[in-house]
């Protein structure tokens, strides 16, 4: 037998932020993740965008993420030498004289004139754009590298003989009132980071997750460069050189995060109206978000069982709102303090209460 203090499972963005909160604690942990099979880490642009939706709002309390989310990933990439948090405006294509009066409304408002330039510069998308529209111009604005987090804390744990890649599954979890027993390991804890797959977690499916899929383009577009994202419908996002994630196209109700000929023609379609060059696709992914009704995240104990807990429903924001709700996950870890209510998964203990009678 192996003795831990906490088993996670999953390492997308939230149980690897989460795992490395808790190791630089000084605990002691097993990762289990079977290969980053449905991981939306793995697709998603790791866009940290501080005005989201078409009337241009503030992000949910966006000075206290993003001041979190800057300290945590520079000290992460301070360890891996690596560009994993880049800062990058965004240009917002404004379509209509609605736009353009909402986005001046905007402006003209002081909680949002920190993130928020009147008039855009386009740089290289001068060139590459189809049509010449309005735009404005975010600024605050980041692009997190998740692959490459993931994958850096991956061979960390790999190394150390912490991560087992596996399918974890959940018929051999031995729950005591002093720990918990998985196979050969004994732990304080179990905490499930499955991300959307989590609605296959029999001690969590429960929860009202839902089934937000999209589907995105790697692109080549050959001999372009640009320093920034654009919103046109959809977003460019610089990846290295001339390639580029474009999406995503976004499906509810989805029941596999499987890619689709749809997804990839609509995307290639709208791609090909939207900039006036060629360009090759790299590769069609797609994935499940882990929405919640109330876009709030997922934190705490499992409401009958304590040695089983929860850090999930990043939704949208995973890469933004990872670093805050990790930190607060691990303090009510470690030091027991009280998880604010509108986080708190026993906010659908109603539901737990239903699925069992
Ligand atoms: C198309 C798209 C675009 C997005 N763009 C952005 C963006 O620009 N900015 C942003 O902040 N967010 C974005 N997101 C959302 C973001 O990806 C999520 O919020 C975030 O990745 C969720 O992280 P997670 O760790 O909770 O889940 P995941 O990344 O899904 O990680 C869960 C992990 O658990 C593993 N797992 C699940 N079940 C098991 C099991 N039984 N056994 C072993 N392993 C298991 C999975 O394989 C995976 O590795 C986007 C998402 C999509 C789909």
């Amino acid at each position: 037998m192996k003795t831990v203090d906490y088993i996670i499972v999953g390492q997308g963005i939230a149980g690897s932020i989460l795992g490395y909160l808790l190791e630089a604690e000084g605990l002691n942990l097993i990762i289990i993740d079977n290969g980053h099979k449905t991981s939306s880490s793995q697709v998603g642009a790791g866009i940290i965008n501080p005005i989201t939706g078409r009337n241009y709002l503030l992000a949910w309390e966006y000075a206290l993420h993003l001041q979190e989310a800057l300290l945590l990933y520079e000290r992460i990439e301070g360890e891996t030498q690596k560009p994993i948090l880049i800062r990058r405006n965004i240009v917002r294509t404004l379509f209509n004289s609605k736009d353009i009066n909402n986005w001046q409304a905007r402006f003209n408002q002081e909680a949002y004139q920190h993130y928020i330039l009147e008039n855009a510069t386009l740089g290289d998308y001068e060139l590459l754009l189809s049509r010449q529209l309005q735009y404005g111009e975010v600024t605050e604005a980041y692009q997190l590298n998740m692959p490459l987090l993931v994958d850096y804390l991956a061979q960390k744990w790999e190394r150390s003989g912490q991560l087992l890649e596996e399918e974890f599954d959940h018929s051999k979890v031995v729950l005591t009132t002093e720990n918990v027993q998985y196979e050969e390991i004994v732990a304080k804890g179990l905490i499930f980071c499955e991300g959307q797959q989590v609605k296959a977690n029999p001690f969590f499916d429960y929860l009202p997750i839902g089934d937000s899929k999209g589907e995105i383009l790697k692109v080549r577009i050959p001999g372009v460069r640009t320093t920034k994202m654009i919103k046109q419908r959809r977003f460019i996002v610089p990846l290295k050189e001339d390639e580029f994630w474009f999406g995503s196209y976004d499906r509810w109700g989805a029941l596999t995060g499987e890619t689709t000929e749809e997804g990839k023609s609509k995307l290639v379609d709208e791609l090909s109206n939207m900039i006036n060059r060629p360009f090759q696709v790299i590769s069609h992914e797609a994935a499940l978000r882990p929405t919640t009704p109330d876009r709030r995240p997922l934190l705490g104990n499992h409401p009958k069982y304590e040695r089983l807990y929860i850090f999930n429903g990043l939704g949208t924001k995973g890469a933004s709102l990872a670093p805050r709700w990790a930190n607060t996950m691990a303090n009510f870890l470690l030091r027991k303090n009280m998880l604010p209510p509108h986080v708190d998964v026993n906010r659908f203990v109603d539901m737990a209460e239903q699925a069992r009678s």
